[in-house]
């Protein structure tokens, strides 16, 4: 038993990102030498720090994205490349927190979001296979399919955005499992391939003039007072920058060197897994209407199907950030939960398993706005690949002048508890433990 399913893993399974292979061309080049002053330093060269530079240079803007490793290297070229409407909590308890009229605009934004990917994507020509394919929740418990009715109801009445309920019995013509107890399908999220998109940012950006400078990583950041002008020094592992504006685009990734804003993250590993490609009559069946499914727990896994018919399977085997051994267990965690869900994939090779970090908060809601005088965003969760370049974005818009209007910069933003944050993570598995109970009681 243990051997074969060992021997399906297709041994050795590559520790490797299957969206890698699929990109037509490398990540965008380093520029050569710094410049010794800039308009905007950004830091972080995924989807966030990428679209507020693209918007940047469009408008005028000098800007030089400072990367520690290679654009798109961190969350933005690891993830499931699902682009979901709404936020990470649900709604009752959005309102519950916030009240009617702050959700009302949250929610809106939500949808904003989608359609900002989509008109970068349609615009920058960038082919990274967008479609707005929808979603489906699935529910693992009868309380949680009871829930969705509710849940649909009030998004409908308060926000005028529909969500379709699926009953068990029909089940099936949208997804090919019976372990479900119904689901919740919106028409309105999407997928993508996140390395393409990233990529495609990342050209998008430098042709449009922005200046992409990748292994630098900033190493500390100093404001200045020139007269009565209000300047930042950049040092990098390259050397130093003078900067106008710093926008902090660094996500769960975020170092030392921008301490106010670490102390604010919660780094936590989720973990994929890509399978062979699927015959088309099993890919047919097991997701007939190809959409970026997740199931209703606080441990939950997220699953899809591929451009080319691959089961992609994710989850958070394991709470800590990506390592090689959390990388290799996910990969025994994540094909068990794969067969519990499908056991027509029995049988499927394994090929692709990796880790990436996401940026949560403590009260596990995005945040942006300024930090140290300093302009971030942060704490997308499982909706970065929307959220993160709708902010990075609106940063930009700010920057140059636009008045912020975005819900998330007025509400609260704790500092995560010592043990949680970042560089400092080892009650996570006490966190992973608490959301297991979670999930066996409620
Ligand atoms: C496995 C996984 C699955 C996910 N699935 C989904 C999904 O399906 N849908 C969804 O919406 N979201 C998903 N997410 C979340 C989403 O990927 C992220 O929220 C999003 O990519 C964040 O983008 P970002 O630009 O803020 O940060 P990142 O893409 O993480 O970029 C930050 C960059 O900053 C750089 N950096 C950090 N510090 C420094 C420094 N001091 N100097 C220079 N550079 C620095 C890092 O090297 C990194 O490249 C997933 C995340 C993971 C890890």
């Amino acid at each position: 038993m243990l051997e074969s399913f060992h021997a399906n893993l297709a041994m050795p399974v590559l520790e490797k990102n299957y969206w890698l292979e699929t990109l037509p061309m490398p990540p965008a080049q380093s520029a050569r030498d710094l410049p010794e002053n800039i308009d905007v330093a950004v830091v972080g060269g995924g989807f966030c720090g990428l679209s507020a530079a693209l918007a940047l240079v469009k408008r005028g803007v000098s800007v030089a994205v400072l990367e520690a490793e290679t654009i798109g290297w961190g969350a933005s070229c690891r993830n499931g490349g699902m682009v979901l409407t709404g936020m990470k909590l649900p709604v009752p308890t959005l309102i519950r927190r916030y009240g009617r009229e702050v959700v009302r605009k949250m929610h809106a934004a939500s949808l904003e979001t989608i359609d900002c990917v989509e008109q970068i994507v349609r615009e920058e020509n960038i082919d990274c296979n967008f479609a707005r394919c929808g979603h489906l929740e699935v529910a693992c418990k009868q309380s949680h399919f009871d829930a969705y009715a509710e849940s649909a109801a009030l998004i409908q009445r308060e926000f005028h955005h529909r969500q379709r309920i699926v009953s068990k019995s029909d089940l099936r013509a949208e997804i090919g499992s019976d372990i479900y107890f119904g689901g919740m399908v919106d028409e309105t999220s999407a997928g993508l391939n996140p390395a393409r998109y990233v990529s495609g940012l990342g050209h998008a950006a430098r042709h449009a003039g922005a200046c992409l400078y990748d292994h630098t990583r900033v190493e500390k950041i100093q404001p200045q007072s020139q007269n009565t002008a209000r300047k930042f020094l950049v040092h990098t592992s390259r050397g130093a920058v003078t900067a106008r504006e710093v926008i902090l685009a660094s996500g769960a990734y975020t170092t030392s060197a921008t301490p106010a804003l670490r102390e604010k993250i919660i780094p936590i590993g989720s973990y994929i897994i890509a399978t062979e490609a699927l015959q088309p009559d099993l890919a047919r069946e097991v997701s007939p209407r190809n959409r970026m499914i997740y199931d209703s727990k606080h441990f939950l896994y997220y699953y899809r199907l591929t451009p080319d018919n691959r089961m992609l399977f994710g989850g958070r085997a394991a709470f800590f950030p990506e390592t090689e051994s959390t990388i290799r267990q996910s990969a025994d965690i994540l094909r068990r939960g794969m067969i519990h869900v499908y056991p027509q994939l029995r049988d499927t090779q394994v090929e692709y398993v990796w880790g990436g970090t996401l940026d949560f908060t403590l009260d596990v809601m995005p945040h942006a706005g300024k930090i140290d005088e300093m302009y971030f965003a942060a704490g997308f969760a499982g909706h970065g690949v929307a959220a993160a370049t709708w902010f990075g974005t609106k940063l930009a818009g700010m920057i140059c002048g636009q008045t912020d209007t975005t819900p998330f910069s007025t509400i609260p933003f704790p500092t995560a508890p010592f043990g949680l944050r970042s560089g400092h993570t080892w009650a996570l598995p006490l966190a992973g433990l608490w959301y297991r109970i979670l999930d066996f009681f409620t």
